[in-house]
């Protein structure tokens, strides 16, 4: 049997509150890791020690108390003079957005900001020990307007923007007539109802036209979804369907994104 994924778990500097730390150690237990807790106020120094001491795998850290910009780095290079760098560590708790590419940058590998649901990170984990980190999408594929008519709306794109109406066809899963223009290596798709039916007829009615997604273009749709559905990711599809040009597509459910759909689009290899 494969050993279990051993982590510590850490919170340096000055916190008095380990109340998500203890959240997250027992969401790891969850998943099937060990986890070690050093408890409070441990300098970076201890944390080092005590992560090759207990020969963990990986070294989470908490901060709520604003200091993560000096106490994280000195982590890394801490277990750096315990000759310990092999060992990846990872940051979360009260952390602005501001701070992350700094922290990256000081080597720590991933900051988990207050919302990340706690199974992402257990998923996060286990991929980094499998050396399967996850990619990012490579591009924006496209994005998704819906209108009312392809026909009204296209001489805004095709006129005054000047762009190349490349193809025209009707998609039936999602019953609408699709429209491509080509701007640089993305697209814009206008997307047409066809039926009262079409979850883009009941788009507009709802919300009037307008974007209706953003398209990102991805190369292995299935496994991502499985991915994103052991997340707790919000789908709309757990399956791949078949989108324009025979690609292969699914829909995030925009409450995953703060109310933007996303598509996951895997083109066609003969595109
Ligand atoms: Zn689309």
């Amino acid at each position: 049997m494969k050993q279990p994924i051993r982590v510590l778990i850490a919170k340096p500097g000055l916190d008095g509150h380990d109340r998500g730390a203890l959240i997250i150690a027992q969401a790891l237990r969850d998943h099937g890791m060990e986890v070690i807790y050093t408890g409070l106020r441990q300098s970076p120094v201890q944390i080092a020690r005590a992560a090759v001491q207990e020969d963990v795998d990986v070294v989470g850290l908490s901060s709520l108390s604003g200091a993560h910009k000096s106490l994280f780095p000195k982590v890394v290079e801490a277990l750096a003079v315990e000759n310990a760098s092999d060992i990846p560590v990872i940051g979360g708790g009260v952390i602005p957005a501001e701070d992350i590419p700094f922290l990256e940058e000081s080597g720590v590998q991933k900051i988990f900001t207050s919302g990340s649901p706690t199974d992402a990170i257990a998923v996060y984990i286990k991929q980094l020990m499998n050396h399967e980190a996850r990619e990012a999408p490579k591009k924006v594929s496209h994005i998704g307007i819906a209108v009312e008519s392809i026909e009204s709306a296209l001489p805004f794109y095709q006129n005054t923007l000047g762009l190349q109406l490349e193809s025209v066809e009707e998609v039936e899963s999602e019953q609408v007539r699709v429209a491509f223009l080509r701007i640089g290596e993305s697209r814009f798709e206008l997307l047409e109802p066809t039926s009262d039916e079409s979850p883009v007829r009941k788009f507009i009615t709802k919300r009037g036209e307008g974007i209706h997604h953003i398209a990102l273009e991805v190369d292995d749709i299935a496994s991502r979804l499985k991915q994103y559905e052991e997340e707790g990711v919000s789908l709309i599809h757990n399956e791949p369907k078949k989108g324009a040009h025979d690609s292969q597509v699914a829909f995030l459910h925009p409450k995953a994104a703060g109310g933007v759909m996303f598509e996951l689009c895997q083109p066609n290899q003969e595109d």
